[in-house]
């Protein structure tokens, strides 16, 4: 398939979207409505000549009328398909699925796994469906590609019958970029290696990549599980829910809002989930500011450590998300916590590797683990996956 697919995120109350042209080296036109169903909605975005727009959206405006007014901003351009991220397929999707009612349905039938996902993933689905009921549409999901984990890393220790019966497991997110950024590894090292991902932008996960198949993760049966985040908690003691009700007589609601949304650097450093923010804090000598990093930046370490233990063979680590592609100190930091793997760190060229900027940051020792930046291109990859399973389906 040769023209451009529009890409769709579509949140309870947003909707990021970019239009990808099939040419590497065309505008692509990118932006997010936000704040749908208040009475302050908003659209903003980047056009062609790559300039900045913002406009506010009908108060109360829902995901169809968003996605109008987006199409306003597609300058004519007429998309050949539409590529959905959807948050949870459950085990059912181990690739991208052309949507059809079937899809839909077993979409709706995990929603009990990503209850904030996957009902405005579907929203967006029937946004589009509406306005665009002759174009292919397709769902892309963040858990396709751990779906290659063994059990040894899928299951939880817990009765059988919780597996069996209620799908609990160890699922994975961030797909997408974890399989973007170890396949470009692959190819700049001209192997096909062993990889440790770590996406690190407000939601945060590692991966173990072995031969482009994802081996292990950090997140699990939700997002929660894993690497402390912007404002989520990651691992606590699985304990922590009963001693909070018990105790504080917390409600599951609070407590479930507190892990999700009051925890993680925001809660440690109690001034912001932004890491540019608390860099600037820790550098002005803000105490809590210091140890939101160092706790951020250890446990990074230690959750690559461990997923190492899922690789045959180390080629290297690839840094990736908002703070892995501009955060030299948080790089600096976790490499230095992983001293037993031999890597090397170049300091200049780690400062430099900012911005997009794709770059290899170790000292060039050949035996050594390599280090790379790699910014990540998930609306690229969903893309693709939408163009690829068009062109094997389509007579
Ligand atoms: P993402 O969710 O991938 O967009 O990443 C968002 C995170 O990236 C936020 O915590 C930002 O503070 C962080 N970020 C963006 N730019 C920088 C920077 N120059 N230095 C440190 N962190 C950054």
């Amino acid at each position: 398939m040769n023209s451009s697919v529009l890409v769709i995120n579509c949140g309870s109350s947003s909707i990021k979207y970019a239009l990808i042209p099939a040419a590497a080296d065309q505008p692509r036109l990118a932006g997010i409505a936000e704040r749908l169903g208040s009475s302050d909605a908003f659209l903003k975005g980047i056009d062609s000549r790559g300039e900045r727009f913002e406009k506010a959206l009908l108060p109360g405006v829902d995901h169809t009328r968003a996605l109008e007014a987006i199409l306003e901003h597609l300058e004519g351009h007429r998309p050949a398909a539409v590529g959905h991220r959807v948050v949870h397929g459950g085990e059912r999707f181990t690739r991208a699925a052309r949507i059809d009612d079937e899809v839909i349905a077993t979409i709706e039938a995990t929603a009990a796994l990503a209850p904030l996902h996957n009902p405005a993933n579907l929203e967006g689905v029937a946004a589009t469906c509406k306005l665009f009921p002759d174009l292919p549409q397709v769902a892309v999901f963040d858990t396709a590609f751990h779906q290659s984990l063994p059990p040894q890393a899928f299951r939880y220790a817990l009765p059988e019958a919780l597996y069996r019966d209620h799908g609990i497991r160890r699922y994975g997110f961030h797909g997408t970029s974890h399989a973007f950024v170890s396949e470009r590894a692959d190819a700049l090292g001209g192997i096909e290696g062993g990889w440790l991902t770590a996406h690190l932008g407000n939601g945060c996960s590692t991966c173990a990549v072995w031969e482009g198949r994802s081996l292990d993760t950090s997140m699990g049966l939700t997002p929660l599980e894993g690497l402390v985040m912007g404002t989520r908690s990651g691992d606590v003691d699985p304990s922590l829910h009963a001693h909070l009700a018990r105790q504080l007589g917390w409600s599951l609601e609070r407590i479930d809002e507190v892990l999700n949304r009051g925890s993680g650097l925001l809660g440690l450093s109690g001034l912001t989930n932004d890491m540019r923010e608390l860099e600037v804090a820790a550098s002005e000598g803000h105490e809590n500011a210091r140890l939101a990093i160092e706790v951020f930046c250890y446990r990074i370490a230690k959750s690559l450590a461990a997923l190492s233990c899922a690789l045959p063979r180390l080629d290297g680590i690839v840094f990736t998300g908002g703070i892995g592609e501009n955060s030299p100190l948080v790089r600096e930091k976790v490499v230095s916590h992983l001293p037993h793997f031999g890597l090397g760190l170049d300091r200049t060229v780690n400062a430099q590797t900012v911005r997009g900027r794709e770059g290899r940051i170790d000292g060039g020792h050949p035996a050594a683990p390599r280090l790379w930046v790699i910014p990540t291109d998930e609306e690229g990859r969903i893309a693709e996956e939408t163009r690829q399973l068009l062109d094997e389906t389509t007579p």
